[in-house]
């Protein structure tokens, strides 16, 4: 692979992601000439519509706002329903890019789904509808690893909106961190983008930044300053380590995951293990199982979760790889 960068021919630590960047980019331009993916964004919401049919048996319709809803010109408003049509929740769309907008992809709860109650609090009387929104900043012709973000959190939305449990902060997403990046993972990965290119470095970088992530929050590192705990890292991990820098203090994860920045990695790998399953299954076995991987939320100990929707012990990491 031969990219021209105009630099001294000296690959730098830091020049890393931007070369993995560039060759991304180029490589699925290349794919989506040769016919692969690639759409605009009412185009990658119409594979979600598909993927959620095909794979739920369920339906994502887009709906009309009422009086009062919406915050922003171009954002769309979509239903799950049941096959039968029975509404499970709503999720909403804010994929366009805008001047001060939030500039990361993201999934947020405006309101989790829990059971509801008669007002003297003697008996259920149903639910309450789940609402979400996805955010994105999406311009032009969109590829296939834009679609991957696009799945990624949509499946953030799915486990929020087909949670069933009986309160709202134990619905979805609001469990332990180690659980929260599962069913995205899951739900990426039929987007069609394949395996990276660059999954070992990246696995390698990930293992580096948890393990740092570790001991910055470990007592074993009391009273040592970040940058001689990272240098130290860096010696070990074989990686170059420019003095007068200090990368981690732009690694936002420090202070959102900080101390179980491990469970991505983790996510990863039971993410992975559950896809191997599914793919055993037809639609309704699928769904099935996907129900089961959602709709406790944080209402269930996450590894009874996995368990539960295996239908076998869990194998651990070690066992993964074979
Ligand atoms: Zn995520």
């Amino acid at each position: 692979m031969k990219i021209k960068t105009g630099g001294n021919g000296v690959v730098e630590p830091w020049d890393v992601t931007y070369l993995q960047n560039l060759a991304e980019q180029s490589e699925q331009l290349k794919q989506a000439d040769e016919g692969g993916w690639k759409g605009n964004v009412g185009e990658a919401l119409e594979r979600l519509q598909e993927w959620t049919h095909d794979f739920l048996g369920m339906k994502l319709e887009e709906s009309q706002w009422e009086t009062g809803e919406g915050w922003v010109g171009g954002a769309s408003k979509y239903s799950l329903k049941e096959s039968d049509g029975s509404l499970v929740g709503v999720i909403y769309f804010d994929l366009g890019s805008r001047q001060d907008k939030y500039n990361h992809s993201a999934h947020f709860t405006i309101q989790g789904g829990c059971e509801e109650w008669s007002s003297d609090y003697t008996s259920v009387t149903g639910r309450s509808v789940p609402r979400v929104c996805v955010v994105m900043n999406l311009e032009g012709t969109l590829t296939v690893g834009s679609l991957e973000t696009l799945f990624h959190e949509y499946g953030h939305a799915l486990h929020s909106v087909m949670s069933k449990t009986r309160y709202q902060h134990l619905s979805g997403t609001r469990g332990p961190v180690d659980f929260v990046e599962v069913v995205s993972h899951v739900v990426e990965k039929y987007a069609g983008r394949g395996e990276g290119r660059w999954n070992g470095i990246e696995r390698y970088n990930q293992c580096m930044y948890a393990e740092f992530d570790r001991r910055i929050f470990g007592s074993e590192t009391e009273g040592i300053g970040g940058i001689e705990v990272f240098r130290g890292l860096n010696e070990e991990f074989g990686v170059p380590y420019m003095e007068g820098t200090h990368w981690f203090t732009s690694f936002g994860h420090l202070s959102s995951y900080g101390g179980v920045y491990y469970s991505y990695l983790w996510a990863q790998e039971v993410a992975r293990e559950i896809h191997e399953d599914l793919k055993g299954e037809g639609r309704e076995g699928r769904a099935e199982k996907f129900r089961r991987l959602v709709e406790p939320g944080g209402s269930v100990e996450p590894m009874k979760i996995v368990e539960n929707v295996l239908g076998r012990e869990w194998g651990g990491v070690e066992s993964a790889g074979e």
